[in-house]
């Protein structure tokens, strides 16, 4: 790269012909559009934005990034709260091309692109009877998502979305493309399993499909004053519950649009969005006791696709928003915490605002803290805090609410957060989310990426 030259033209002239996806610099008509993330809130302008069209562009951009002394950031689904899919002045390896998803019915197994979004693997996976325990949003990456390992509506029955990775080929910081599976740079596997984008760029996955179609699923929602008595039967009443049932806890305001009625438009609620698999008989009875805890102010769960749950919120929180994020784990929820979190509900900032509490219980029970980096497989809940509205204007407030809330429940909280629900919060959060598993993590990171070129990320540092 000349002295003149910017790094997209020397990206042009250095990859050229070979490289078979796109390279977009600043003076490009679609680098505005390609480099926003879903959080507006992160604004940030890339030198290179390379979309990549197979493995081997990745491994060219990985190498042009290096040689050019650049720091590199990997897009998945562009989603992360702190927008680490991106990075001023640097390159971004763009994995939206890579977004194919086959499906092998007998085997049961699905093969993803690392640029995929969950929507996708629905569609993909649906005919056949199957799904992936993924989030609760269908335009997440697969990438960011799995690779922090993955809560949604499948945890309690299948467990993180980790829990079904069987392999994943990874393109390495010194180029070379590897599979990393049990049987295959076994230590690999066990890094990338919740420890982030911090070892190398996924370009496909390998999971497990699980045998779900249909569910009954959807929100009940209750006047936020029921919040006490709702969230106490709530704590009680769910780890009693078998695995094929679950919903999480949430606290929003009601839309002020249909499918929602009007008279509850933007009233302040607290909720349960529920997810079973089972007879529509059996999921009546496993809602019946939180039905007569309190007269809901809408029920509105039913028998849907499971792909039409996972998207259901889909357009309420579409891209452009401005969001600001803080969470926890927690082992229980105090009274304390129960007065807390309804307190800082009642003054939400704006109607998008609210908290979720999924519960980390039953398949995810299963697996051993230390036998994938997620250290926390020994709590209850893990609890997310967003702050969301489309005015920038507004962004200090969401900010403010967001911290002043996290600050009242985190004495009650297990320490750490879920990586994937974090800002930039600094070394010692990222350490808090890891526990024991860091010092491991840090030697496969010395082992893998020994010159952390991977880390616009939850950064794990090289083991010295
Ligand atoms: C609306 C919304 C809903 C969400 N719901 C859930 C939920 O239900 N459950 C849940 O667990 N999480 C949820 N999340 C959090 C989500 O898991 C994280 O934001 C995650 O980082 C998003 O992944 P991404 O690929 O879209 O993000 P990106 O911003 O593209 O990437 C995030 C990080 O992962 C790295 N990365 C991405 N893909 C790859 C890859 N293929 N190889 C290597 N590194 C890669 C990036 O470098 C970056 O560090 C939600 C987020 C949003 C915005």
């Amino acid at each position: 790269m000349g002295t003149a030259e910017t790094p997209a033209a020397a990206a042009r002239s250095e990859l050229g012909a070979s490289f078979g996806g796109e390279l977009i610099g600043p003076d490009d008509a679609t680098y505005d559009e390609a480099r926003a993330l879903f959080n507006a809130m992160i604004d940030k302008r890339p030198a290179l934005i390379a979309r990549c069209a197979s493995p081997a562009d990745v491994a060219a951009v990985i190498g042009f990034a290096r040689s050019h002394d650049l720091p590199l950031a990997v897009r998945g689904g562009g989603h992360n709260g702190g927008g680490l899919g991106s990075v001023d002045d640097g390159v971004v390896a763009d994995l939206s091309l890579l977004n194919s998803v086959s499906v092998d019915a007998g085997t049961r197994t699905v093969r993803v692109g690392g640029g995929a979004t969950w929507g996708e693997v629905d569609t993909a996976t649906h005919p056949h009877g199957l799904a992936v325990p993924c989030g609760v949003i269908s335009t997440t990456g697969v990438g960011g998502l799995t690779l922090g390992g993955g809560i949604g509506h499948l945890t309690r029955a299948y467990g993180l979305t980790i829990d079904n990775l069987l392999s994943a080929r990874v393109a390495l910081a010194d180029g070379q493309q590897v599979t990393a599976s049990a049987d295959e740079n076994a230590e690999l596997f066990w890094a990338v399993r919740g420890g982030g984008g911090n070892f190398g760029v996924v370009t496909e996955f390998t999971f497990q499909g699980q045998p779900v179609t249909d569910v009954v699923g959807g929100p009940t929602f209750w006047a936020i004053e029921e919040t006490e008595q709702l969230l106490k039967a709530y704590r009680d009443y769910l780890p009693t519950l078998p695995r094929n049932v679950t919903g999480f806890f949430c606290f929003h305001t009601i839309p002020p649009g249909p499918p929602f009625p009007e008279p509850i438009h933007l009233r302040k609620v607290c909720g349960i969005v529920w997810c079973i698999q089972g007879s529509d008989e059996e999921a009546e009875a496993a809602m019946a006791p939180m039905l007569a805890v309190a007269e809901p102010l809408m029920h509105g769960a039913g028998r849907v696709p499971l792909p039409g749950l996972n998207s259901a919120f889909d357009g309420l929180y579409g891209p452009g928003d401005q969001w600001y994020w803080r969470a926890d784990f927690a082992n229980e929820i105090p009274d304390e915490a129960i007065a807390a979190n309804e307190e800082w509900n009642s003054k939400m900032p704006t109607w998008k605002s609210g908290s979720h509490i999924y519960p980390i219980d039953g398949a995810a029970h299963d697996v051993a803290n230390d036998a994938t980096p997620w250290a926390y497989r020994d709590t209850q809940y893990s609890q997310v805090i967003i702050g969301v509205d489309p005015d920038p204007a507004g962004a200090s407030a969401l900010r403010d609410w967001a911290v002043g809330y996290w600050d009242a429940v985190h004495p009650y909280s297990a320490g750490g957060a879920y990586v994937n629900f974090m800002m930039d919060e600094g070394q010692e959060r990222v350490e808090a989310t890891y526990r024991g598993n860091y010092v491991r993590l840090a030697q496969a990171k010395a082992t893998y990426d020994p010159g952390n070129l991977f880390h616009v990320n939850q950064n794990i540092k090289p083991a010295a």
